[in-house]
């Protein structure tokens, strides 16, 4: 029986033609963020709080999960917030914190851009730059993105499917730049239960489909703490090249997302588990001696 191409991925055009297509580059895309590959045989840890909030904060989480293993710290400066009256985040103040880390704690970080007028300020403090799920089709934002040097780490749409995702990245590539990494993080389902519901069919899919490295966002994937653990280690046995995880010093306390953040003890478990299972899978998570 002859097989509907609409419902063949393999022979989507984007697939065969595109540049962020796999037979573009067969053997994948390793993205170098400040020497951290992504893209190899290392499963690489990204962790840390949603938003910084203090000096304090962000430089206890920062110890912290470098000595839980994480390779790049994450951390929101400028954040997208459903209600204009909620925390935008600590803005300049926030990257100049965020710009202080690598040399510090010697961890790079990653950071949100929001606007093509921020580029060159969040390019100025930050080691890689996050397109956040809101932004993942804001056209001119990508092309800007593109236009810098950093590497880029890509949110998949809360309502965006494979192909659009492919091609959001497209435009990034499209401007010369090709170290981007995809992130899944959850899509917008009839589902109620859990914040979003996280799709891993979806790296699979996109490790066919694309050469790009993909990671996975277990904490916006689901929403809750006790979650974050199974689809984290679920999210390295399917082939994820990463993780992006929400830790926080004091989850209780959280500006946002406090709810869905591990505490430090929770990611130092949680990193001792994806160890074993990056081994089942003939992968590596290199973690640090406990002296
Ligand atoms: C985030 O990672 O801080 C974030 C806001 O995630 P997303 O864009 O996936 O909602
Ligand atoms: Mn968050």
């Amino acid at each position: 029986m002859e097989t509907n191409p609409q419902y063949c991925p393999e022979n989507i055009g984007f697939s065969t033609s595109l540049k962020v297509g796999r037979k573009a580059k067969p053997e994948g895309t390793i993205v170098n963020i400040e020497g951290v590959k992504i893209g190899g045989t290392e499963v690489v840890i990204i962790a840390g709080p949603c938003a910084v909030e203090s000096r304090e904060q962000l430089f206890e989480t920062a110890r912290a999960v470098r000595n839980g293993g994480a390779k790049i710290l994450r951390g929101g400066a400028f954040k997208p917030r459903s209600s204009p009256y909620n925390f935008q985040g600590l803005g300049e103040e926030g990257l100049k914190l965020l710009g202080q880390i690598r040399k510090e704690i010697g961890l790079p970080v990653v950071t949100e851009v929001m606007d093509t007028r921020q580029v060159e300020l969040v390019s100025a403090h930050a080691n890689m730059l996050q397109i956040g799920s809101r932004n993942m089709q804001n056209y001119p934002l990508l092309k800007e993105v593109g236009m810098s040097r950093k590497p880029i780490l890509l949110k998949r749409g809360m309502m965006a499917t494979i192909e659009e995702f492919l091609l959001a990245a497209e435009y990034i590539l499209n401007q010369g730049n090709d170290q981007v990494i995809l992130c899944e993080r959850g899509i917008r389902t009839f589902e109620t239960s859990t914040r979003n519901t996280l799709d891993l069919s979806a790296v699979p899919m996109l490790k066919r489909l694309s050469h790009l490295p993909v990671i996975v966002d277990p904490s916006h994937g689901t929403g809750l703490r006790w979650m974050v653990p199974p689809m984290a280690k679920a999210a390295v046995a399917v082939g994820a090249d990463g993780l992006i995880i929400e830790v926080h010093y004091k989850p209780e306390e959280a500006i946002c997302d406090g709810h869905q953040s591990l505490d430090h003890d929770d990611f130092i478990n949680l990193m001792t588990d994806l160890k074993k299972i990056a081994e089942a899978v003939n992968r590596e998570i290199s973690l640090p001696d406990p002296s």
